[in-house]
C-alpha cells in the first residue's frame, strides 16, 4: 500500500500567536513519527505534499479546491490511498467540491482535521488522521470521503455540525457510511452518481446566497442580488418556502431569472426535501423555474453550482442537472 497526503492547513497543523492560531507546526514530523510507531507502513512508501501556502480553511477557494485536485493527480500513479488533512470549517464543501471533480479517480480519498491542534494531550489530531488511515487502507473506502470523531462520511452528504465537538461532522440525510471501533461497522454504500468525464477545473463564480428570514424585504432582497450574479442559491423554509405576502419579493428573483441566471432553492432544514409548489408559498419559486436542490446539504449544493458554472453550463442544464446526481449528493426522485 503506497499512501499519498495532501496537507492543505487547519487547526491540526496550528500553532498559537499573539493573533491566535496560525500554520506552524511540524506536521511533517509528526505525521512520519504517528506511522513508524502505529503502523507497518514503511515511510518510503508515503509521499506527502504541504501546499503552499497552508491556510485556515476559511480563506479557501474555489482555486484552493483545484490545488488539491491537482496534487492528488499529481500522485495517483504513485499512490493507492490518499489522506487529505484540511481545517475543519469548509472541509465539507472541499469534500463535496472534490466529490464531483473526481469521479474519474478510481482511488479512496479520505479527508480529515482536528479540533485541537496536534502534540496537545488532549487532542483529537492522533484519533482522526489514524482513523482516515484506516479507512484507506480498509478497502471499504471509496469516493471522497471525511472522517472525524469516530465515523466516516461520504464527502457530499456531511456538514460540520460542531464547532468544539470531537464528533464535529454529521449526514442529517443519509448517516455515516461507517463507524470505527472493533471491527469498524460499515453501513450500506450510499447511491452512487453518473460521474463526469475529464471536468474543466474549478473557476470562481458570482452566487448569490440568500437565507429567507421573517420580516425580509423586497428592497433589501433586490440589493442583495445587485448586480445580478451568475446563479443564486435560496435558502428557503421546509419543503421550499418563501414569503408570498410580501410584494415584490418573488419579483427580484424573477428579475434575476429572467436575466439568464439559474435560481436554485435549498432548504434551511438540515434534513429537507425540497417540494416546490406543495403549498402556496413555494409557488412563486416554482414559477420562476427555479430548480430544486431536493436532499443536498447546503455544502453539496452550492459547490455543485459552483462545477456546474466551470463546466460552462447555462440556466437550461441547470434543470437537468441539479437533481441529477453525479456523485450521490443526492437522493433519485423515486428513493
Ligand atoms: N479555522 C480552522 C480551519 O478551518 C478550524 C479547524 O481546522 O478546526 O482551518
Amino acid at each position: 500500500m503506497r499512501l499519498h497526503v495532501t496537507y492543505t492547513g487547519g487547526t491540526i497543523g496550528m500553532v498559537e500567536s499573539p493573533d491566535g492560531l496560525v500554520p506552524g507546526a511540524d506536521l511533517r514530523g509528526w505525521l512520519f513519527q504517528l506511522l513508524r510507531q502505529g503502523s507497518d507502513l514503511d515511510s518510503s512508501k508515503v509521499s506527502l505534499t504541504a501546499l503552499d501556502p497552508l491556510i485556515d480553511s476559511s480563506n479557501a477557494t474555489p482555486g484552493s479546491w483545484q490545488s488539491i485536485i491537482d496534487d492528488l493527480w499529481r500522485f495517483h500513479d504513485s499512490a493507492d490511498a490518499f489522506i487529505v488533512l484540511h481545517g475543519t470549517d469548509t472541509m465539507s464543501y472541499t469534500t463535496s467540491a472534490l466529490s464531483y471533480a473526481l469521479t474519474d479517480f478510481g482511488k479512496p480519498v479520505v479527508f480529515t482535521g482536528s479540533q485541537h491542534p496536534l502534540g496537545k494531550i488532549e487532542s483529537d489530531a492522533t484519533a482522526n488522521v489514524t482513523g482516515a488511515f484506516n479507512a484507506v487502507l480498509s478497502g471499504h473506502a471509496q469516493g471522497v470521503e471525511l472522517f472525524f470523531g469516530h465515523h466516516l462520511f461520504a464527502g457530499n452528504r456531511v456538514t460540520k455540525a460542531s464547532s468544539w465537538a470531537f464528533e464535529g461532522f454529521a449526514s442529517p440525510i443519509t448517516g455515516p457510511v461507517a463507524q470505527s471501533g472493533t471491527p469498524w461497522h460499515w453501513n450500506d454504500a450510499g447511491s452512487e452518481g453518473c460521474g463526469w468525464r475529464n471536468p474543466a477545473p474549478y473557476r470562481q463564480h458570482d452566487i448569490a446566497v440568500v437565507t429567507m428570514v421573517p420580516g425580509i424585504s423586497a428592497d433589501r432582497l433586490a440589493s442583495m442580488l445587485a448586480p445580478h450574479p451568475q446563479a443564486v442559491l435560496i435558502r428557503a423554509y421546509g419543503v421550499g418556502n418563501m414569503p408570498d405576502a410580501v410584494p415584490g419579493l418573488t419579483d427580484a428573483i424573477r428579475a434575476v431569472a429572467d436575466g439568464g441566471a439559474p435560481v436554485i432553492v435549498a432548504s434551511q432544514c438540515q434534513q429537507a426535501e425540497v417540494m416546490l409548489g406543495r403549498y402556496q408559498a413555494g409557488a412563486g419559486l416554482a414559477e420562476v423555474g427555479a430548480c430544486s436542490a431536493v436532499d443536498m446539504t447546503f455544502e453539496a449544493v452550492y459547490t455543485k453550482i459552483m462545477f456546474l458554472l466551470s463546466q460552462g453550463l447555462g440556466a437550461a442544464d441547470f434543470t437537468d442537472w441539479v437533481g441529477r446526481p453525479i456523485a450521490g449528493e443526492v437522493s433519485s426522485p423515486q428513493q
